[in-house]
């Protein structure tokens, strides 16, 4: 019996994952349908031997010294601060627009005063805001709103930023000095040894075991668990019962070059030219050092996996039908990007699985007001997480060493599907 599992080894599954087990002494099954941990910020080493993304570059910026320090604890970082240029009428100029794009664009050498200026003459204001077209023509005028935005909103969402919600550019960030970083956070840096390798290590306890290549849907009520954590997309959670929440999709097209560098900057954009809205190159990002580059390119598609939910009225309505779901679902919690259907950064998401933990454990306090608190327990018994005697272990005595994947989460066990399931049938735990 296992006192969690978990669905999902991305930042909600695993954080919450290494919280229940080295803070609260649980015992939890990881599990994803995927052939690796780390969910969308899965890394892992080319052909040519670069660090890639696989699914679409992930640049790591916070503001909270929270999820910094709590990381921190599973990976050394490499400063790095991400840039990116915008591919328009022939010139790579600075995005966000800054005091450098204007008067590189229009060959004019205004001061950050006049730029100012320059902007809130063009300008046009509407009365009520209610669409992206009208949040950026608000603020920039319409002319720079068709060079930068109509045609990367066109392609990223298939859809006239007309007929989006203002939510989806509610802030365009416009400066008029010459700071030339895409993110403004207090706290800017990779993993230094990637996403991948921070995930293994803070999925190295021995109260957790993960199980991948394996779909929750096909494994349900065979697996004897006290609590589920869904970190999936919550529609399917509940077989699509209103219909499914719509997603917008991405093709990555990777390549490799015969060169050390592609691009000035870590993504260009491209809001106007080519079926791609950006490249990245990731050296930049990661700081390797090597004599070939790895770029991806991102071409937004209306099928594939769900990355972004794709912000319209009825959409939020047809979620808030899934969310009453959700709030009368006794025993699971829903958490992440998918479960929430809402677009969240990696750090939104790592807060919101450490505030979930916080919760459970203020639950089981108000539960067991006596108990041990679980820093004694572990200080009892070290090495082995759960002193509280309820769990049998199911995992025990099975044979060692199956590995299902080059992510192998190191110290954690990693259980072979056929293998568990086969046993706790025979276990009969459920
Ligand atoms: C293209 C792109 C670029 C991004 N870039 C950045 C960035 O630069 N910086 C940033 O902060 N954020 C970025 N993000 C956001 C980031 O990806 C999310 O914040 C992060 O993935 C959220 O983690 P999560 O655990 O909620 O979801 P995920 O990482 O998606 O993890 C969910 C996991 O659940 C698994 N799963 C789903 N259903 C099932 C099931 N039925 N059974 C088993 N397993 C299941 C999935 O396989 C997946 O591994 C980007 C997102 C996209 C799409």
């Amino acid at each position: 019996m296992f006192d969690y599992l978990i669905v999902g080894a991305g930042f909600a599954g695993s954080v919450l994952a290494e919280r229940l087990a080295s803070q609260s002494g649980k015992r939890i099954l990881l599990l994803d349908k995927r052939p690796h941990i780390a969910g969308n910020m899965y890394d892992h080493y080319d052909d040519a031997g670069i660090l890639v993304h696989k699914y679409g570059p992930h640049i790591f910026h916070t503001n909270s010294r929270d999820v910094f320090d709590y990381l921190s604890q599973f990976t050394a970082w490499r400063p790095y601060e991400h840039r990116v240029r915008a591919s328009v009428d022939g010139q790579l100029v600075p995005l966000p627009i800054n005091l450098d794009t204007i008067n590189q664009l229009y060959g004019l050498q205004l001061t950050g005063l006049e730029v100012a200026g320059f902007l809130a003459e063009r300008a046009e204001p509407t009365a009520q805001v209610r669409t992206s077209e009208d949040v950026v023509v608000g603020k920039v005028g319409r002319e720079l709103y068709e060079k930068f935005f109509r045609g990367y909103t066109r392609k990223q969402w298939g859809l006239d930023p007309s007929e989006l919600d203002a939510a989806v550019t509610a802030r365009v960030p416009t400066r008029t000095n010459r700071d030339d970083r895409y993110f403004t956070d207090t706290y800017q840096a990779m993993p230094r040894h990637g996403y991948t390798r921070l995930f293994e290590r803070m999925l190295a306890h021995p109260g957790i075991s993960v199980m991948l290549n394996t779909d929750f849907r096909d494994v349900d009520g065979m697996i004897p668990y006290r609590e589920l954590i869904y970190t999936g997309p919550v529609d399917a959670f509940f077989d699509h019962r209103y219909g499914a929440l719509p997603y917008r999709s991405l093709e990555f097209r990777f390549e490799t070059l015969d060169r050390a560098q592609s691009q000035s900057v870590g993504t260009v954009n491209y809001p106007n030219e080519h079926p791609y809205t950006r490249i990245t190159e990731f050296k930049h990002l990661t700081g390797q050092e090597h004599a070939k580059t790895s770029v991806v390119y991102e071409i937004p598609r209306a099928e594939g996996d769900p990355y972004y939910p794709i912000p319209r009225p009825e959409n939020a309505a047809l979620y808030r039908r899934y969310r009453a779901l959700a709030e009368t679902t006794a025993g699971v919690r829903f958490v992440g990007r998918l479960a929430n259907y809402q677009y969240l950064n990696m750090d939104q998401v790592v807060a919101q699985a450490l505030k979930v933990h916080r919760d459970i454990v203020a639950r089981d306090a108000a539960a067991h007001p006596t108990a041990m608190p679980p820093s004694r327990r572990a200080a009892q018994s070290p090495g082995h997480s759960d002193q509280s005697g309820a769990t049998p272990d199911p995992l025990a005595g099975r044979a060692e060493g199956t590995v299902l994947t080059d992510s192998l989460p190191r110290g954690a066990e990693v259980v072979h599907q056929e293998e568990f399931l086969g046993r706790s049938a025979v276990g009969g735990d459920n």
